[in-house]
């Protein structure tokens, strides 16, 4: 899958596990014997000759030419990255959005059709809704799982099928491997936002993706500092994101790319620590009276446990619940917290908790809400790695204001 020039992975490198990789892959030393890696803090870079800018100019050489074009700090990211997914290539961008974005201007043109799960990200619905059908793009949207809704959306003119696995925030989980093979069938790309679960617990272009979707800003990152994203794949599909990119201006910024290289080097560490809370806590969750159901794919009896057993190398960190008390009880519950953040962000080392059907998914129509299993009483926690007892002291203050 790799191509030589593009991940240029040193020998030993090329058979490392996700642990090594996330350390030590990309990184391009600069002759001043630095062990970390620099911040190239440089808008723009000099040539040596006249007929040197002219060859890096017109792309003849390799060779930096202005930053938002290319920058070694980023660079490094998109090769650590794209080691950590088994791809040719990795492109960095400002943010997850703006990630979506570059993937649907260079792949889409005005008649095209996209076919997209219903449960994606809020501001990914935004751009599908909103923006595409104003550049003449239309966009079907389908329930994740059901492969023959996928089918009957497709037509002629699909280029894209779109999806977020697992789902936020009930935890819903598609079968890669099928939607590829139906997303073949109509040569259209799949692209998947593997925001979640990150490579260390889910690589999808193994399964059969084409493309590949990070906002950084969540799990990459890890400790909730930095806006960023990422598109991941074949050299030659990030070559046509690249141009987007440099023509239009969406680049990533080498100090966040610098930070993001941290939250790689503790990428596997945090997930495997994530997914275990979030165990831990469903867990204890699924004996509590007060709750009808606990939505989290590591819990055997969860409609999704048996394909992320075998798609997935870890459930992942994200949870939710329903309350029996409905959004009463509920906003009683987050409000009785104190430990957890209340806040809608993910992927951060901080335990946050939400109320979804009030906030990220608040401008949904009632009908698309309960659709998406998103009832009134139903709590969304993003596991951080607090202690698992502070947590459930921190849960325990919920329940006791919900029994008053
Ligand atoms: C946050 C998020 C995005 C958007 O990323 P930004 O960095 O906020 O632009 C896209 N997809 C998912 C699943 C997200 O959680």
């Amino acid at each position: 899958m790799k191509s030589e020039d593009d991940t240029s992975l040193p020998e030993w490198l090329r058979d490392a596990h996700a642990e090594t990789l996330g350390i030590r892959a990309g990184i391009a030393r600069t002759g001043e014997g630095e062990h970390g890696e620099p911040i190239f803090t440089t808008s723009s870079y000099v040539f040596d000759s006249a007929a040197d800018a002219a060859a890096r100019f017109s792309g003849d050489t390799g060779g930096n030419v202005y930053s938002r074009y290319t920058n070694p700090t980023v660079r490094v990211f998109e090769k650590r990255l794209a080691a950590l997914e088994n791809a040719e290539s990795a492109v960095g961008t400002a943010s997850g959005m703006s990630a979506i974005l570059a993937t649907c201007m260079a792949f889409l043109t005005h008649g095209d059709h996209v076919v997209c799960s219903r449960d994606v990200f809020g501001s990914t619905v935004g751009l599908f809704d909103k923006y595409l059908p104003r550049m003449g793009v239309s966009v079907s949207f389908v329930p994740l799982g059901d492969l023959d809704a996928w089918r009957a959306a497709a037509t002629p003119k699909t280029k894209l099928f779109y999806c977020e696995t697992p789902s936020n925030p009930i935890c819903e989980v598609a079968d890669i491997r099928a939607l590829a093979a139906i997303a073949g069938e109509f040569e259209a790309r799949l692209v998947v936002d593997n925001c979640f679960c990150t490579p260390a617990l889910q690589k999808p272009l193994e399964h059969g993706a084409d493309m590949v979707i990070h906002s950084a800003t969540k799990y990459l990152d890890g400790q909730g500092r930095m806006l960023g994203g990422a598109v991941v794949g074949s050299a030659e599909d990030m070559a046509e994101i690249t141009n987007f990119i440099r023509t239009c201006g969406p680049s990533m910024s080498p100090f966040n790319a610098w930070v993001f290289l941290k939250g790689l080097e503790t990428l596997s560490l945090r997930m495997k620590a994530h997914s275990e809370n979030a165990y831990k806590l469903a867990h204890w969750l699924t004996e509590r009276p007060e709750i009808s159901r606990v939505h989290y794919s590591g819990l055997v009896d969860h409609p999704g446990h048996q394909l992320a057993s075998r798609q997935q190398s870890g459930f992942g960190g994200v949870l939710s619940f329903d309350l029996l008390g409905g959004q009463q009880a509920a906003w009683r519950f987050i409000d009785a917290t104190v430990l957890m953040s209340l806040t809608a962000n993910l992927g951060d080392v901080k335990t946050t908790i939400v109320h979804p059907a009030t906030t990220t998914h608040g401008r949904l129509p009632e009908a698309q809400r309960s659709a998406a299993g998103i009832t009134p009483g139903l709590v969304r926690i993003a596991v951080g790695l607090e202690h698992i007892d502070d947590l459930k002291a921190d849960c325990q203050r919920g329940f006791d204001a919900i029994s008053v």
